[in-house]
Order: structure tokens, then C-alpha cells, then sequence
């Protein structure tokens, strides 16, 4: 199953594993996004892959940087696990934020941080598909990782709060094509409720979804939803109709949300088996035939190095509190893990 990115372009995954920054394999839970502009004229998302994927240690670059994400009018390129620690902010926010670089286009140059010869008229249409994929990127990660629009700052704006270093990006780029990081906001925001108002219908058999935070009953009259439920992970979608017919409870279309899905793993375990309103849910990747149907562009596999995993079962407990605590542990020393019951 892939958690694909539900947006009208493709999105490109390859790891930049030369880099130290990946090779340090630290990991975040993200608490925000943060927005740059990459201040280099003409040099596109896939461009940067070989630029960066080197190593400081081993002398191959004279630069400590790495980044979650670039994305220009036509591609998006991501190059860390998005829960990995990138070096993108100068500061904190390296350890609370997603990176991503948005790649400005040619055509001009910069005198110190003065953009020299920028013709507005000419790049705006660059702008507008550039500035779109960036919004459409960030609010699925705002989907993936429980965040909202709030949570978005540009680097600028992280210095100015004291957990990013003294850049001005993107806003010096935004404003030329009057935008801001509030419209950039705004912009995310309307992904988000589009999204939202739209989703519902299509929820089948094998959707899966999550559940609108919020949400405080399964459904009208029934029982209440822990946060751990809403929050913790992804729910598929096991079962819809009973002896044929829709299930109606507190007067609202229920599903079963069979199985649990971890957003990190994407890997199945049992689920919640209480009925729960459909309204009550954001479709996070449609089913299989859906998607195919609607929305042909969702993603493209790419050939990754390194990408072979391996699993590793590290133990097996009749008690389940035993399983989290090693889990715990494991987590503490930077592996990712899941419980399989
Ligand atoms: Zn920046």
C-alpha cells in the first residue's frame, strides 16, 4: 500500500544517503513545517539530488545542509524520510520541523540577497505553479502528521522567534509576486477544508482513513472516541454494510474501521471495532480502484537506492505492556518500530 501524495503532481522520493545529515539518522516527530526559497536561480528540484547527497566528513562539500523536500512548477523531490531530523533551519527548528525548499526560478541573479532582474511579469506563471505544489505538499503533510495551517512558518519567520538562522527567504521572493507566509497560510488552509468537504463520499471498503481531530463520539449518541484512537494512526476501512443493507447509527452512515495503519510503517494491525459515522472521517488514500479512476497522476515509483529494509522481530510478549516498553526502547535509540498482534 502507499500513503501517496493525493495532489495533481508527482511526487519523487530518493534519499540522499551520502549525506551526513541522513546518516546521522536522527528522528523527529514533526511539530510544524517550515518554507524557504532556495535563493539559487534556475536550479530545479531534481537538480539539487546531486548537489547535496555528499558528504562534509568525507570532504566532498564544503556545506552542512539537507533538506525534507524541494519542489519546483513541476516536481516535488523528496529526499529525507519526513520524520528523519534535517539540517535546513540553522537552529531548533531542526528538531520540531519538516523542511521545504521551494526552487526559485532563472533568469535573474542575486547581489548579496538583492534579486537583480527579476521580471514579476514573466515568472509569474512559474510562481503560481511552484507556490501551488508547495501548498499542495504541505497540507497533505499537515494531514499526515495532525497539524494545521497555524503550524506553517517561513524560515524568516523562524528567525524572527528565535529558532531558525538570520535568512529572509521566502518572503523576499513571495513579495515580489505580492505574497505573503500568511497567504501561504490561507492558501493551506483551503486545501485542507477542500479537502475535507470533499473526501467522505468515497469511503469503501479498503479506504483508508483518518479520523477529523475533534471528533469527540463515534457517532451522534454513541461512545466516546479516546485520543489515542483519533490521533495514533490511520484506520482502514474493513466493513460497510450489514446483511446487505448501510449501517445507521445516531442517525448517521457508519463504517468498521477494521484495521489500524501506522502512518510511519503504513503496516496493518487490529483495529477499532466500533460502527462510526463516515462524516466523522478524512480519506487519506482512496481505494485502490479510485484511485486509479480519479487520480491517475498520484505518484510514480522511482527507483531508490538503499531502499531495501529489513525487518527485524526483537521479541515476542504475552503481555502487551511488556512489548511497548521494549518498544520504547528502541524508539528512544532512534529505530522505528511497530507491535504486530
Ligand atoms: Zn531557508
Amino acid at each position: 500500500m502507499n500513503l501517496g501524495l493525493k495532489i495533481g503532481t508527482i511526487l519523487n522520493s530518493k534519499y540522499m544517503t551520502n549525506n551526513d545529515c541522513f546518516r546521522a539518522g536522527r528522528k523527529i516527530s514533526p511539530k510544524g513545517i517550515m518554507i524557504h526559497s532556495t535563493a539559487t536561480p534556475g536550479v530545479r528540484a531534481a537538480a539539487w539530488f546531486n548537489l547535496w547527497n555528499k558528504s562534509y566528513q568525507a570532504g566532498e562539500t564544503n556545506r552542512q545542509v539537507c533538506v525534507h523536500a524541494f519542489v519546483d512548477d513541476q516536481e516535488i523531490w523528496q529526499y529525507l524520510p519526513w520524520d528523519h531530523r534535517g539540517w535546513h533551519a540553522g537552529g531548533e527548528a531542526n528538531n520540531s520541523h519538516i523542511g521545504i525548499e521551494i526552487c526559485e526560478p532563472g533568469g535573474f541573479q542575486y547581489a548579496g540577497s538583492t534579486m537583480v532582474g527579476y521580471d514579476v511579469a514573466k515568472q509569474e506563471a512559474y510562481f503560481r505553479k511552484a507556490w501551488q505544489n508547495a501548498v499542495d505538499l504541505t497540507a497533505w503533510l499537515c494531514r499526515k502528521f495532525n497539524l494545521t495551517e497555524r503550524d506553517v512558518i517561513g524560515h524568516a519567520e523562524g528567525h524572527r522567534i528565535g529558532i531558525a538562522s538570520n535568512h529572509a527567504d521566502p518572503l523576499h521572493w513571495f513579495a515580489q509576486h505580492k505574497e505573503s507566509m500568511d497567504s501561504f497560510r490561507a492558501a493551506v488552509k483551503k486545501a485542507l477544508d477542500e479537502e475535507q468537504a470533499e473526501r467522505p463520499l468515497g469511503i469503501t471498503v479498503g479506504t483508508v482513513v483518518a479520523i477529523k481531530p475533534g471528533t469527540r463520539h463515534y457517532y451522534p449518541g454513541g461512545p466516546a472516541i479516546p485520543d489515542w484512537v483519533i490521533q495514533g494512526s490511520y484506520h482502514k476501512v474493513t466493513q460497510t454494510l450489514s446483511r446487505g443493507k448501510p449501517v445507521v447509527r445516531g442517525g448517521k452512515e457508519c463504517v468498521l474501521l477494521g484495521k489500524k495503519v501506522n502512518k510511519k510503517t503504513e503496516a496493518e494491525s487490529a483495529g477499532i471495532m466500533t460502527w462510526i459515522d463516515k462524516g466523522a472521517l478524512i480519506i487519506i488514500v482512496p481505494t485502490a480502484k479510485e484511485t486509479e479512476e480519479r487520480e491517475p497522476l498520484a505518484t510514480k515509483a522511482v527507483p531508490e537506492e538503499d531502499k531495501t529494509y529489513y525487518r527485524v522481530q526483537v521479541g515476542a510478549f504475552t503481555k502487551r505492556e511488556n512489548a511497548e516498553a521494549l518498544l520504547k526502547q528502541l524508539e528512544a535509540a532512534g529505530f522505528e518500530g511497530y507491535i504486530r498482534s
